[in-house]
């Protein structure tokens, strides 16, 4: 194993662990669920939102490592980010996520490059985002993966 895909495992593991921005927030406009019914991974995702853009977020959740630090590194990826921005990054994280080369600089989201080579996970990791495009687009339905 390379010293970069160490590094990024241990991330993973530091913010499935200990992940940040992890409760409920009491001020925000935008709450959306979403479950993945293979892991059994829930999340729930709080936004507060204003003209646009995102002032604070924060996700509560159970599951597995992968799916907590995916939300955990999504919410530091979305402070301060327009919903515009946020939809560009879900749309590279998931490029990421699939084996796809992203057309943006992900920062610290490139961290979950390697879940690519286990198709099982990318559900857990995309959870989380899929839950916030929901939110961001008010969609009345049940967030599920296996919608
Ligand atoms: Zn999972």
């Amino acid at each position: 194993m390379s010293e970069l895909r160490e590094l990024y495992q241990e991330l993973i593991i530091d913010h499935g662990r200990k992940p940040r921005n992890f409760g409920k927030l009491e001020t925000a406009n935008r709450i959306k669920e979403g479950f993945n019914p293979l892991c059994g991974d829930k999340v729930t995702v709080y936004l507060q939102e204003k003209d646009g853009v995102i002032n604070d977020v924060k996700f509560e959740g159970v599951g597995c490592a992968i799916s907590m630090a995916s939300a955990s590194l999504m919410t530091q990826a979305l402070k301060g980010k327009t919903l515009k921005e946020a939809e560009t990054l879900f749309n590279n994280f998931h490029k990421l996520v699939i084996g796809e080369p992203s057309h943006i600089d992900l920062g610290k989201l490139q961290v979950m490059e390697g879940v690519s080579e286990f198709p099982m996970r990318v559900k857990c990791a995309s959870l989380s985002w899929h839950t916030l495009m929901a939110a961001i687009h008010n969609d009345p339905n049940k967030v599920s993966t296996e919608a």
